[in-house]
């Protein structure tokens, strides 16, 4: 129950349109889930199977791109599917209209098996404008040395392409497996890689590790808690937070939401069906509407002026924090523009 505070502060807060905000130091985000097909099958992908499919028509690529094209200054726009290079359209078409009808710049996220004559195209449509490829890694589907040769050799186009680029690595830490993960993150950085751990989630948050893997973790990630280093899903409730107005989602349809979690509580995330035990989903019909920012399809999308104070008790994703668009703690290390990568 300690849930519904929060959220009814953010719902009055956000409707206060003239309370001043704190000062924004954040970089504009939106995560672009540009379609849910997907070439693997990870057994903890946090997306159901039944959401990894499908993939826009141009019509609706089109007036999502033309939304983006709208935004004010200078967003970063972040794509990720399902898997976007499973997608042919992603190369053929969203990625050169992004770069004709927008002014924004463009990272991505991707399970890297794309071939590498891909992957040079996306770094040469990119060029200055590219700035982060989060690659993640699957050990179940990918091998360790393919990966890294690839890695390299796409180093070398982005050396080329994209000078103003970054390269982080993503591993989840499968329960299981997690003693695995000395061996990627010494490969990774043996070859100038960057190794960026992930707690593994579940429904209802993280999931459970034993007393030895919690050990493991400790010592891989040097008992970081900085969302630089590792993604620890971690609980902002109760920070202030610019979802809604510095950084959103959008998803294949183009319905943009404030942020992950949000459109989880909206109800409408399949991956993510409310639990129905949970106080703090029942009667949020206030809540549900807050979620929502509307459609680049329809054309009712619209952004907040101001943010409010989370009010959820988990943050899956590290764009977030690393953006500057949820206020961290002073004692939080809050990375430069120069250094978020994640
Ligand atoms: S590659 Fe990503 S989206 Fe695809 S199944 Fe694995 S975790 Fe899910
Ligand atoms: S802190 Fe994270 S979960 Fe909370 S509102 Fe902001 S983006 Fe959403």
């Amino acid at each position: 129950m300690s849930f519904l505070l929060p959220i009814a502060k953010w719902i009055a807060k956000s409707d206060r349109q003239h309370e001043t905000a704190p000062r924004s130091k954040a970089q504009p985000t939106v995560e672009w889930q540009v379609n849910g097909l997907c070439n693997y099958d990870c057994t903890y992908c946090i997306q159901s199977r039944k959401s990894r499919v499908g993939y826009p028509d141009t019509a609706t690529i089109d007036a999502i791109v033309g939304g983006l094209g709208t935004l004010p200054g200078v967003w970063e726009v972040k794509m990720s599917g399902g898997e976007v290079f499973a997608f042919k359209g992603f190369i053929d078409h969203v990625v050169p209209q992004m770069m004709h009808r927008t002014q924004h710049v463009i990272s991505v996220l991707t399970n890297f098996s794309a071939p590498i004559h891909v992957l040079r195209r996306f770094s040469e449509l990119t060029g200055s404008r590219l700035r982060i490829t989060s690659a993640s890694f699957h050990p179940d589907t990918a091998k360790l040395d393919e990966f890294l040769a690839k890695a390299i050799e796409y180093r070398e186009c982005r050396e080329s392409n994209n000078p103003n680029s970054s390269f982080v690595v993503n591993v989840v830490l499968v329960p299981g497996s997690v003693s695995h993960h000395f061996r990627y993150r010494d490969a990774l950085n043996d070859a100038g890689l960057r190794y960026f751990p992930q707690l593994m989630k579940i429904r209802g948050g993280v999931y459970p590790y034993d007393d030895s893997e919690i050990a493991m973790i400790a010592e891989i990630t040097g008992g970081s808690c900085n969302p630089r280093e590792v993604n620890r899903a971690p609980n902002y409730q109760g920070f202030f937070c610019e979802a809604g107005m510095s950084y959103f989602i959008v998803d294949q349809k183009g319905e943009a939401y404030t942020c992950r979690t949000a459109k989880k509580y909206s109800g409408v995330d399949d991956a993510f069906a409310p639990d129905e035990d949970d106080d703090a989903v029942n009667g949020q019909d206030d809540f549900k509407v807050k979620a929502r920012l509307g459609s680049f399809v329809r054309g009712d999308f619209q952004l907040f002026r101001e943010g409010g104070l989370c009010p959820y008790s988990i943050c899956p994703c590290t764009v977030p924090a690393n953006r500057g668009i949820v206020h961290l703690p002073p004692h939080t290390k809050i990375p430069t523009e120069e250094e978020f990568d994640a």
